[in-house]
């Protein structure tokens, strides 16, 4: 099974944390539409003809386009790759963009699954971010968006500087009032050369404290086990039933496509990726060719990718994995050793079949990653 993923480049405004590739300007959208429709077709044999399960619009904010762009785009897949029937089809949109009318025609040209950018639900919050957005539609478009989908995620962000504990519990009070059955929350990071970095540099802007974000992040965990969400991937938690399947897909090491500026392609030994700038891009296509740089996974370059994603995941490490059962001994029991020092802090938890981070180790996921990388 494999995944299609669907880069569209286009924001109304430029959050101040955001390190996406995007552009504020519109005018290129037609012209990118056809790039993208070109290389659906061009690289129709990049899937090796596996079932695709999943279709991903991401950005940017894919709800800024018209539903007929979005509903050309869904059928180029279809016609070029072998689509499943039950097929996951997701669209990230912003709630600014969310209506009535929308939300029929989404569902409509079979989109199937809305994530929702709501960030916040607290104005100050979401000025300090620069997002596009206030709290009433956040609040609004959640009114809406019910009446017309189940199947709905949400992204929430803590740990800025104007986000109390308690407006923290608010957040995640909503979510839970909307009977939202899918939520991804991140804790506000300083990406290098974005807004937000230039301001706290400048200091203009609070910098982020870090104990903060630590505790927020634990009592999200607490809050939403009493809820009855799963925490199954190190940001996200899913009601049963409800776990994104499109990113699942990433964490488990399968096929996907990446078509449009920026987007990142992976077919097991290589990883590839498309140019991020709107213009090169379309310039390229209309030349005939695609304008992208890969990489060949070495086999310890695929451990180290299988080891950083799987630890992220509820699942982590299993001994009856693919890549792991495909690892020598000696690397086996060297990462195993590594492992166990991370037993003893409490960060990492060894059952009969597999390793995962503890919610102690959730948070230092990624330097725990590196001390177990080949
Ligand atoms: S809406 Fe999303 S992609 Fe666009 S600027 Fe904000 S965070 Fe970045």
């Amino acid at each position: 099974m494999a995944g299609v993923y669907i880069h569209i480049p286009f924001c109304k405004q430029a959050c101040y944390y955001c390190n996406f590739h995007f552009s504020t300007s519109t005018k290129l959208v037609p012209a990118l539409m056809n790039g993208i429709l070109k290389e659906i077709e061009w690289r129709k044999n990049y899937l090796e003809e596996e079932p695709v399960e999943t279709i991903y619009f991401g950005g940017g904010t894919p709800s800024i386009i018209t539903t007929q762009n979005l509903q050309r785009i869904i059928e180029k897949i279809k016609d070029t790759f072998s689509v499943t029937t039950t097929a996951e089809i997701t669209l990230e949109a912003n709630p600014d963009d969310i209506c009535e009318d929308k939300l029929i025609e989404w569902r409509e040209i079979g989109i199937n699954r809305l994530s929702i950018g709501i960030q916040s639900f607290e104005d100050a919050d979401l000025r300090w971010m620069n997002r596009a957005h206030t709290a009433n539609q956040s609040i609004n478009c959640l009114q809406l968006a019910t009446k017309y989908f189940t199947n709905i995620s949400i992204d929430l962000i803590y740990g800025s500087p104007t986000l109390s504990n308690e407006q923290w519990k608010k957040n995640v009070d909503y979510a839970l009032a909307f009977h939202i059955p899918h939520l991804s929350c991140y804790a506000l990071t300083v990406e290098t050369k974005t807004v937000l970095a230039i301001l706290i540099d400048k200091q203009k802007k609070e910098n982020i404290d870090t104990n903060k974000q630590a505790v927020q992040f634990e009592l999200l965990m607490d809050w939403l086990h009493i809820a009855g969400l799963e925490h199954y991937e190190i940001s996200n938690f899913a009601k049963p039933g409800f776990r994104s399947k499109h990113n699942s897909s990433y964490w488990n090491g399968k096929l996907y496509a990446g078509f449009g500026p920026s987007a990142h392609s992976f077919n097991r030994h290589s990883r590839q990726w498309n140019i991020a700038n709107n213009a090169l891009y379309i310039q390229s296509i209309e030349k005939g060719e695609l304008n992208f740089e890969k990489e060949i996974l070495s086999p310890t370059q695929q451990l180290n990718e299988y080891i950083m994603t799987r630890l992220r995941t509820k699942e982590g490490i299993n001994f009856l994995d693919d890549q792991w059962l495909a690892t020598d001994d000696t690397t086996k029991n060297e990462i195993i050793l590594s492992a166990k020092k991370w037993e003893t802090t409490g960060d990492i938890f060894f059952d009969n079949n597999f390793f995962c981070l503890t919610n102690k180790g959730k948070f230092l996921a990624d330097g725990i990653a590196a001390d177990l990388f080949r």
